[in-house]
């Protein structure tokens, strides 16, 4: 008994020494074209697809730099700057950009920018965990510190969950709404517009059908994250998601709800933990060992690490990993 408790005392202290600051990134990349339909898009996801479909007819500038996760991510005045002088701001919502109505308000009077929200029309999903960022409301300053520690667990505030783009089902809508965008800022050249949206459209669809087909037919369901960030793929394909963090990875991790996941994992047989690359992985392997049990990577598609952006890794090559991985976990 005191060796199961020490245990459980010494799973805690590793939780809270894991516990990640975010890391004061890089600025974003890209700049203004003058001439071109100019498109600054905030997260990696948005920023894949607004490429694929707007072609060579646009210039796009994603603002989280790579190897950044966006949960804790605030604009620069460089970016208040460049999406002034940009034609289109394509924004996640949902909850995922706090920073927005502000960013907004603090741009030039004269820009002329239309800002859309790319999760628009997607069933979203509200949950009691703690998100860990705060939602640009009325008066709350950037303290993003003290969000976590100060937000109370009792869960009787109901958030948004940010994390639509995870299900390749929500990604087919986004890709709508993002070409439906362009369209409305730069109907001229609408006919490519279609044309490139009409094939990633077919390419998303035919991921839907393969998590569809693929993860349905597996005899397990359960799966364990770091992060809270599989929500809607969990609701789209049958999966059922228990997380050791909140909706931010940053969000503090609860020592009780560990012990409980440890057993939760040893009573279902669970034979995987998985984490993600853009946060430590501390956690995860610190609950995989008190179970006994491996760890594995599923990938939020937050943004791409410098490697990855280096192979050519994309939504689709993420997600195909993601699907390969859930296939061998859970069978
Ligand atoms: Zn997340």
């Amino acid at each position: 008994m005191v060796a199961m408790k020490s245990r459980i005392s010494l799973l805690i202290l590793a939780l809270v020494l894991v516990f990640t600051l975010t890391a004061c990134g890089p600025k974003s990349s890209g700049s203004i074209v003058e001439g071109k339909v100019n498109v600054v898009t905030t997260f990696y996801p948005i920023y894949e697809f607004t490429r694929e479909i707007g072609g060579d007819d646009i210039n796009a500038i994603n603002l989280l730099p790579v190897g950044v996760e966006p949960h804790d991510w605030t604009p620069r005045s460089q970016d208040i700057v460049n999406t002034s002088k940009a034609q289109l701001f394509l924004y996640n919502g949902a909850g995922l950009e706090g920073w927005v109505p502000n960013f907004l308000k603090g741009l030039d009077s004269s820009s002329k920018v239309e800002a859309v929200e790319v999760s628009k029309g997607i069933d979203l999903i509200m949950t009691d965990e703690d998100d860990g960022h705060d939602h640009g409301g009325s008066s709350e300053e950037d303290h993003h510190e003290d969000d976590a520690d100060h937000n109370s667990h009792s869960g009787d505030s109901l958030h948004t969950d940010p994390h639509t783009w995870v299900s390749p089902k929500s990604a087919i809508i986004m890709a709508r709404n993002i070409k439906d965008s362009l369209l409305s800022v730069d109907p001229e050249h609408k006919d490519g517009y279609e044309e490139r949206y009409n094939k990633l459209a077919e390419r998303l669809q035919a991921l839907d059908s393969k998590f569809e087909q693929e993860l349905t037919k597996l005899p397990n369901h359960e799966i364990v994250v770091s992060h809270q960030a599989f929500s809607y793929l969990a609701r789209d394909y049958g999966l059922d998601q228990h997380a050791i963090m909140g909706l931010s990875p940053d969000a503090e991790p609860r020592g009780q709800d560990l012990v409980n996941l440890a057993k939760l994992v040893k009573d279902e047989g669970i034979k995987y933990i998985f984490f993600e690359e853009l946060v430590s992985d501390k956690l995860a392997k610190t609950l995989a060992a008190e179970a006994g049990v491996s760890t594995m990577v599923l990938n939020p598609v937050e943004g791409l690490t410098a490697e990855q952006e280096k192979n050519g890794d994309n939504y689709f090559t993420l997600m195909e990993k993601n699907l390969q991985n859930l296939i061998m976990a859970l069978q």
